[in-house]
């Protein structure tokens, strides 16, 4: 921790009163770091602000200052976008004392919330309302609304509900300059020139602070159909995404595909998960339909589509859960998945997503150019096959250290993604740039593109003091 100056010591203070500042080194290590413990940053103080005019004044002091700004919500990000640099010349402004719940008005489909909210109260808030937000991702119970948005979090109900951007109807920003743009509007239509709120969203925390928003609810669904399937290929696995979202009225919510692999690491490594099925398959599909009306036949459906699958050798198995407990336990293994993978040991993670029609091919190739590169890796995609997102993870090899395969596995990550590329993909679906792959970007966007992004956070952050050293 840099030894703050005294005169800013008492500025902080008196805005934020003495709780709203950590400095000493217990309070602040959690800030400091990263979920996945890759990022070990420091910085001059950890504010936590309570309401928009404080994060204005802050803002408005490191501007004059030149003090970089490192926003944070629920430190849940696989980027580093939350983790400040190791020079110690920033501040992080935590989010998490601005968590209230403005209002869910169930009549407009719409809840406002502070940016600190975290998810999951958001999704019980719209709940107890009979609404959906529909948002959903493992890290739920501590992410919080403003990273959602500054990241553009995807999860696993994006082929029904679409991303984040598609679930904020308006926002409130503290701009670099410590002006306050109110964009709180609850409207479905507004064509009034640029959509400003787009800016905003993904944009990890590099134009502004979200301070507040309006969400998007929709219906709460009161029928539900979850399957677990085994599947030969993903080429057929698309086949069936198809005949599913034919056969439901397209109410097919997650078509999460999982390989063998992570099946037997969540197996090894996590207590309470259950192979549901007896015997083994290269790949699996956790399939889940949803309906907002009693009686929509769901069930039947999905029950017909399988059977349809199993007559032409889309799949090779089937179990569709018969109670909540049941499908709980799917649910279980699905995010056990992710656990078991980091219980096993180091892991190179690739965020990628291609179009839908192509994720097939890219699994076959990239897989066969991983073992060509290195034999005894241990490739585990898994992820939303309905949104073609695949997190395409190398696991370490048996009997090498972790450190030796990180090192050496720097190079399957180029491989990775000049393949992703080649087929008309991004290299990061839904985990935002943060620091890990800022450098890339300059590999495989265009010069145009990239003067274009360079362009608008020169106009919006001409000090360049919001998320310095990420994104661009
Ligand atoms: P943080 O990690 O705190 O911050 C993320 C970025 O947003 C940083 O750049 C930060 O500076 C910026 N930021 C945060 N709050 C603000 C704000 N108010 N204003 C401006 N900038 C801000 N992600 C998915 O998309 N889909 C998944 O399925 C998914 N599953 C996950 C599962 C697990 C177990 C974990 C640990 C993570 C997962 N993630 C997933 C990644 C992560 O949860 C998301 O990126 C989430 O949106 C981050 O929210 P956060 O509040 O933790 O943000
Ligand atoms: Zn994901």
């Amino acid at each position: 921790m840099v030894a703050l100056a005294p005169e800013l010591q008492r500025n902080f203070a008196e805005i934020l009163g003495p709780d709203g500042v950590l400095q000493d080194a217990a309070a602040t290590a959690p800030y400091l770091t990263d979920w996945r413990k890759l990022y070990r940053g420091a910085a001059i103080a950890v504010l936590r602000p309570r309401n928009a005019a404080e994060v204005s004044k802050i803002v408005r002091l490191c501007a004059e200052h030149s003090i970089g700004i490192v926003p944070q919500g629920g430190n849940t990000g696989l980027v580093g976008g939350a983790t400040p640099s190791a020079a110690g010349t920033e501040i992080v402004l935590s989010l998490a004392r601005m968590n209230r719940i403005r209002a869910v008005d169930a009549e407009n489909f719409t809840a406002t919330v502070e940016a600190g909210a975290i998810l999951q109260h958001v999704q019980e808030a719209a709940a107890a309302a009979d609404r959906l937000f529909p948002l959903s991702l493992g890290a739920e119970g501590q992410c919080q609304i403003g990273g959602n948005i500054s990241t553009n979090a995807g999860g696993i109900a994006v082929l029904r509900y679409g991303n984040m951007r598609e679930l904020v109807l308006g926002l409130e920003v503290v701009l670099p300059s410590g002006e306050i743009w109110n964009g709180l509007r609850a409207l479905r239509k507004d064509n009034t020139g640029y959509d400003l709120k787009q800016l905003f969203i993904g944009a990890e925390g590099t134009l502004g602070i979200v301070t507040a928003a309006v969400l998007k609810l929709f219906p709460k669904p009161v029928e539900k159909a979850t399957a677990f399937v085994a599947t030969p290929d993903p080429a057929r696995a698309l086949e069936l995404l198809a005949a599913c979202r034919a056969a439901s009225g397209d109410n097919v919510t997650s078509f999460e595909l999982l390989p063998r692999l992570a099946i037997d690491l969540a197996l090894k490594h996590v207590p309470g998960s259950v192979d549901p099925l007896r015997t083994p398959s290269p790949w699996y599909l956790l399939i889940e339909m949803t309906a907002t009306a009693p009686n929509a036949g769901l069930r039947e459906a999905l029950e017909k589509a399988l059977e349809a699958a199993l007559t032409n050798g889309l799949i090779a198995d089937a179990t569709i859960a018969e109670s909540e407990a049941a499908t709980r336990r799917l649910w279980h293994l699905r995010e056990a998945v992710v656990e078991g993978q980091r219980l096993e040991g180091a892991s190179i993670k690739h965020d990628i997503a291609v179009p839908v029609a192509t994720v097939a091919r890219f699994l076959e190739e990239a897989v066969r150019e991983m073992i060509a590169a290195m034999p005894a890796v241990r490739p585990v995609p898994f992820g939303h096959l309905g949104d073609g997102n695949i997190h395409f993870n190398l696991m370490q090899p048996v009997g090498i250290s972790g450190e030796a395969f990180l090192e050496r596995g720097r190079a399957l990550t180029t491989l990775v993604h000049d393949r992703v590329m080649a087929l008309g993909g991004s290299i990061s679906a839904e985990h935002g740039l943060g620091q890990l792959r800022r450098g890339e970007i300059a590999r495989y966007k265009s010069a145009t593109e990239l003067a274009l992004m360079r362009s608008l956070k020169a106009a919006l952050d001409p000090r360049g003091i919001m998320n310095p050293g990420k994104v661009v």
